[in-house]
């Protein structure tokens, strides 16, 4: 029986073990995912390793704690420098990304999209921002604080802070920051969310399973909405296969998946 888990803080919240187990229960693959509460990232690699686990998931707010902690990174989490999978290779941890284009197939209903403003700094929205870039999508960042904004900068992004934010035309605003999550928190101040909210066609969040004050306010504006529960489940098939390393067939990892949102 191969053992698996979720580590973040908070992590009480995450549906990650009913999604896995789901899929693991229903074609009767012998393994079981449970959630860790990891408070010090640093803590990581050791609690993976004492717990014998085949693999994990990372979640807020560990994922560039999660890279560090890798022996090697392949795909597109190298290019990011952040890690929500990681696979247990022969007692050495290899790193993925799923995040990125498990957003992507949440936004194909939207269809064309030139022009993102992501909201926040942190592993999502540096996920997001390079995904985005690769498909020649045009990114503004807004963050409440300069220190993460410079490898945005770096890739190609238009920064702000709070303090020198001005409202451009958005197809897509999306909310990566934590605020919501556990809080009634907006992702900036109300003024900057009204100017934005009127300029653009759609509005998503990261943060899934309940309408965040940021999903409140574009619902009363009328805006096309989503939450990150699509998000979720294009992260969770893709981390699923690497975890049963192909041995079940992606079609039916995702309907198991898409099941498990039912319960
Ligand atoms: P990080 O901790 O890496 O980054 C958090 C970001 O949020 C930082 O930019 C931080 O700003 C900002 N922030 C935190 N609190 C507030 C606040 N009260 N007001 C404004 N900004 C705030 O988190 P992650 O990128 O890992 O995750 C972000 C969110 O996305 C989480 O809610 C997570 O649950 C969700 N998520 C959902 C997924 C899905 O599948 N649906 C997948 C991945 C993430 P600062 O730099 O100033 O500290």
């Amino acid at each position: 029986m191969k053992l698996f888990a979720i580590f973040g803080d908070p992590v009480s919240h995450s549906r990650s073990p009913i999604m896995h187990n789901s899929v693991f229960k229903n074609l009767n693959y012998k393994a079981c995912y449970t959630r860790v509460h990891l408070k010090d990232g640093s803590k990581l690699k050791e609690t993976f390793f004492n717990l014998g686990l085949s693999g994990a998931n990372i979640t807020v707010p560990h994922k560039e704690a999660a890279y560090e902690a890798c022996d090697e990174i392949r795909g597109f989490a190298s290019k990011v420098g952040v890690v929500n999978t990681i696979i247990n290779e022969n007692g050495k941890l290899i790193g993925y990304n799923t995040d990125a284009d498990g957003f992507m197939f949440a936004i194909e209903e939207f269809g064309h999209v030139g022009k993102v403003l992501i909201l926040g700094a942190g592993g999502t929205a540096k996920a997001l921002a390079s995904r985005f870039l690769q498909d020649d999508i045009k990114v503004d960042v807004i963050n409440r604080s300069e220190g993460r904004l410079s490898y945005f900068k770096d890739i190609g992004c238009t920064c702000h802070t709070w303090e020198n934010f001005e409202s451009k035309k958005y197809d897509l605003v999306v909310n990566t920051t934590s605020a919501g999550l556990k809080d009634e928190e907006l992702p900036a101040p109300l003024e900057i969310l009204e100017s934005v909210l009127a300029n653009t066609n759609f509005v998503a969040d990261a943060i899934y399973g309940k309408l965040t004050p940021f999903l409140k306010l574009a619902k009363k504006k009328n805006i096309t909405f989503k939450d990150g529960a699509d998000m979720l489940l294009g992260q969770g098939v893709l981390a699923n296969e690497l975890f049963v390393n192909k041995e079940l067939k992606k079609e039916n990892i995702k309907i198991q998946m898409q099941k498990s949102f039912e319960l």
